[in-house]
């Protein structure tokens, strides 16, 4: 099994742009090119309206997580948003946004990184803001960088949280617990032209309330530490809507932020977010082919080790609807499992996908929600990594998340 889960490089999705520029919507590119590999549908202006909602509701800084989806056409709408700073966690996703944005701000948060990514990103890419969670890691960024708070260096110590509600709880793997997060601090402060608290709830938290007790811990933290600090980060985690959830509105989310920032009365210090997810799940879909079906179960053209890997082991729900161009489907609809088309028993998808019953072999499906944690999950397992990606311009199937939920 080692062998055969090797990983090589992924092929690059194919841009098909030209076609995209003359047929606007994904059923007219189904109908004219009848993609037998996967076909990732962008939507540039919804990732865009979903960052301008965010940025302008959020009370304080939108940095956006690159991790979720780097590409740079996405990077260009988040840009066009308004998003003017990135949360970036490798000496890649730096220089990528740098050689896009000139002028963008970095900020470097993941706790544990190699002494060349934080070189190169100090020295070549004017990053000036890294995250430690650990005494080891501050000294590692101050050996590296040289910098101090005449340098202009930023320090943020990331804050362990407890196990959580998030649909991704991250509490097990980075953070300082709440003592020791008091001694980074402390230590921190003389060397920081600004020194902030970060913490992430988890990735897909359906809870306002994780915000508020995260936050609540944060102040008795600063308070113990006796420090003033410039930066509150409340990670990202920022939900969005799937067939079998529908969040509070990101509305509740910053009002929660926001009153639990008031609560905790710092002078002068400011609020920043980074969210991935919320800014471009919805400006992102795929379509996959039927190539059997079995039953109740469809064998597909992608799967767990291409963009659906959330629809594996994770066990997310998506949204998707039939595409067949050549006549109209069956109006009943039935629960769907997908397989996946590497060979291994893991690349199941249980869904239910919800189908026209009469799904059939050659039909092609959009499976939406994909702009977050889909494309840049890709590997090559099996030689199952071609894809194109094309730009269309019609709505995403669950509508624009931010703009529906700002006006809840
Ligand atoms: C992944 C990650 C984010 C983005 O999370 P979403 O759930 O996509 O909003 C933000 N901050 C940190 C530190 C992360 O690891």
């Amino acid at each position: 099994m080692d062998l055969l889960r090797a990983r090589a490089a992924v092929a690059p999705l194919r841009r098909d742009l030209d076609t995209a520029t003359a047929l606007p919507s994904v059923d007219a590119l189904v109908a004219v090119a009848r993609p037998e590999e996967p076909m990732h549908c962008l939507r540039p202006a919804a990732i865009a309206a979903a960052s301008a909602g965010f940025v302008q509701g959020f009370p304080g800084r939108t940095l956006y997580a690159v991790k979720c989806n780097p590409d740079p056409a996405v990077l260009r709408a988040v840009w066009e948003g308004g998003v003017r700073h990135f949360d970036c966690a490798s000496a890649a996703e730096v220089a990528l946004v740098r050689s896009m944005f000139p002028e963008a701000g970095i900020h470097f948060m993941h706790p544990v990184k190699a002494r060349s990514a934080i070189r190169e990103a100090w020295q070549r890419h004017a990053v000036q803001d890294f995250v430690v969670d650990t005494a080891e890691e501050l000294a590692k960024v101050l050996d590296e960088t040289g910098g101090d708070a005449a340098q202009g260096l930023g320090l943020f110590v990331r804050l362990a949280l407890p196990k959580g509600v998030a649909r991704y709880d991250l509490s097990g793997k980075f953070g300082a617990e709440p003592a020791e997060a008091v001694a980074l601090l402390r230590a921190a402060r003389p060397l920081a032209a600004r020194l902030g608290l970060h913490f992430h709830v988890g990735s897909q938290c359906l809870d306002p309330l994780a915000w508020r007790r995260a936050m609540h811990l944060a102040g008795q933290v600063i308070r113990a530490a006796g420090v003033p600090v410039e930066v509150i980060d409340v990670g990202g985690g920022f939900p969005v809507a799937y067939p079998d959830v529908t969040p509070p509105p990101l509305g509740a989310f910053f009002a929660e932020v926001e009153a639990a920032f008031e609560a905790l009365d710092l002078p002068g210090a400011t609020l920043w977010a980074e969210p991935g997810r919320a800014l471009v799940a919805g400006g992102g879909s795929v379509v996959v082919q039927v190539q059997q079906r079995r039953g109740d179960t469809l064998y597909v053209n992608d799967g767990v080790y291409g963009a659906l890997s959330d629809a594996g082991a994770p066990g997310f729900q998506f949204p998707c609807r039939l595409v067949r161009p050549d006549g109209a489907a069956g109006a009943a609809l039935r629960g769907f499992a997908f397989f996946g088309p590497t060979c291994d028993s893991a690349d199941r998808m249980a869904g239910p996908f919800w189908l026209p019953e009469d799904v059939r072999e050659g039909d092609w499906i959009e499976i939406g929600q994909l702009g977050a944690y889909g494309a840049c999950l890709r590997t090559a397992f099996n030689g199952f990594d071609r894809a194109r990606l094309v730009e269309v311009r019609d709505r995403p199937m669950l509508g624009d998340d931010t703009a529906a939920a700002l006006a809840a």
